[in-house]
């Protein structure tokens, strides 16, 4: 007999998110929902002990006073999501571009005219550390509060030496004193700031020559992302600075074919990314040289609807063709302001085609691969971290048929219950 610190019972659903494939879920395994019906989850301090029907949990553990008892009764519960591809460290919100955007300019030419990347870009050098910290904790108790338990969080508004560390300390720093679990990624490529704008060789040699090896040697990120676009870092660039960065022991990211069809998918192949992501602009060699080097491909839905566009990428092709799929918000100030998962699950299922099946997985375990934290979360499995929420509905279908409004009762984050406004309701 184990003793429980927290036991959750009679869930209506409860989705495991466990299957047969190992690696991430591709194809008809997008649909491995690892559903037990009345199921029950044991947990153990921070960590998953026993899942399963619940006469079979509550057969093998031993309740005490000290057990926390939740009960699920026509609830469903899922993994905490995992948002692989976020840049939540920012200063000024930019509601004046997006009206400008309605209005009929384009991402770029307000890039063009000194707004977009730039002007957040100046405004968080203006600011201190601590500054930066006390701005970027409402956005994450909002992620929370919206069931995500991981993300990856970008460096790319300091775009020098130091203000890229002081984001990546800051990234650290929230790390430490927010529930969330942050996984940092360092994107000094993620435009060429002003005073580089005629010497454009030499802000890429400050990037490989000075930046890369200083966030290595400091262990500030995990991950190298670059943003491979037409008039930001081309596909020669872009090889160049990820090159160095593998060398360096990150493992790489990139955005890719978002507004055109650059190529950045095959170089992301090439070069043996983790993820690519964004990829409205992907073509059919893309996806063939992506499955074949095992590069997840990162879909944001977000940002296109954030940015009035037309264009989605190709889910239902992708998956059509073995690619395996995950989904992220691309929280960021420029073109996808919000910190909601179950609103990207929304526009994954009405605008890229994707079931309610496809974006759960696709939101859950596989973006935990594409964050490459498939041992700690991402399912709802023996020794994983307790990261659990528990949702005010009857069939997980709801939850992007029901959109725009939170649904969920509560959430759990390393097998604390996170107090929610709407615990208790329904
Ligand atoms: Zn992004």
């Amino acid at each position: 007999m184990k003793s429980v610190s927290l036991l959750i019972q009679n869930a209506r659903q409860l989705l495991t998110l466990r299957s047969d494939q190992t690696g991430p879920r591709t194809g008809k395994h997008l649909e491995d929902l690892g559903m037990v019906e009345d199921g029950s989850v044991a947990v153990s301090e921070d960590k998953i002990i026993l899942v399963g029907k619940t006469k079979e949990v509550l057969e093998q553990i031993k309740i005490d006073k000290r057990t926390k008892v939740i009960d699920a009764r026509d609830k469903v519960i899922l993994p905490g999501f995992v948002d692989c591809h976020t840049h939540p460290v920012f200063v000024n919100t930019r509601e004046d571009e997006f009206e400008m955007r309605i209005k009929g300019k384009s991402y770029q030419e307000i890039a063009a005219s000194g707004g977009g990347i730039k002007s957040s870009v100046k405004a968080l050098r203006s600011k201190s550390k601590e500054e930066l910290v006390q701005l970027a904790l409402p956005r994450l108790d909002r992620m929370l509060s919206y069931g995500t338990t991981t993300i990856e969080a970008k460096s790319g508004y300091g775009l020098s030496v130091a203000d890229e560390i002081k984001m990546l300390e800051v990234i650290a720093k929230l790390n430490r004193i927010h529930p969330i679990d942050l996984i940092p990624t360092f994107l000094g490529a993620h435009e060429i700031p002003e005073e580089y704008k005629n010497r454009r060789k030499d802000y890429i040699k400050l990037i490989t020559e000075k930046m890369i090896p200083e966030v290595a040697k400091r262990k500030l990120a995990v991950f190298c992302d670059i943003f491979c676009e037409k008039g930001v870092f081309d596909i020669e660039e872009s090889r160049k600075i990820l090159t160095v960065a593998k060398e360096h022991g990150f493992k790489l990211k990139l955005h890719a074919d978002q507004l055109s069809p650059l190529g950045g998918a095959k170089l992301a192949a090439e070069l043996g990314a983790v993820s690519a992501d964004h990829l409205e602009f992907i073509d059919d060699e893309g996806i063939r040289m992506m499955k074949k080097a095992g590069v997840i491909g990162v879909l944001l839905p977000g940002a296109c609807f954030g940015l009035g566009l037309k264009e989605y990428p190709p889910a239902k092709k992708m998956i059509a063709k073995g690619l395996p799929v995950a989904l992220a918000t691309d929280f960021n100030p420029g073109s996808s302001m919000t910190e909601s998962m179950p609103i990207i699950l929304s526009l994954a299922c009405l605008m890229m085609k994707m079931t309610p099946t496809e974006a759960i997985t696709a939101s859950t375990i596989n973006s935990a691969y594409a964050v490459d934290k498939t041992k700690e979360v991402g399912s709802i499995e023996v020794g994983k971290k307790a990261d659990l929420v528990i949702w005010n509905v009857q069939n997980y279908k709801e939850i992007p048929y029901h959109y725009g409004v939170n649904l969920i009762n509560q959430v759990i984050k390393d097998g604390k219950v996170i107090p929610s406004p709407l615990a208790g309701e329904g």
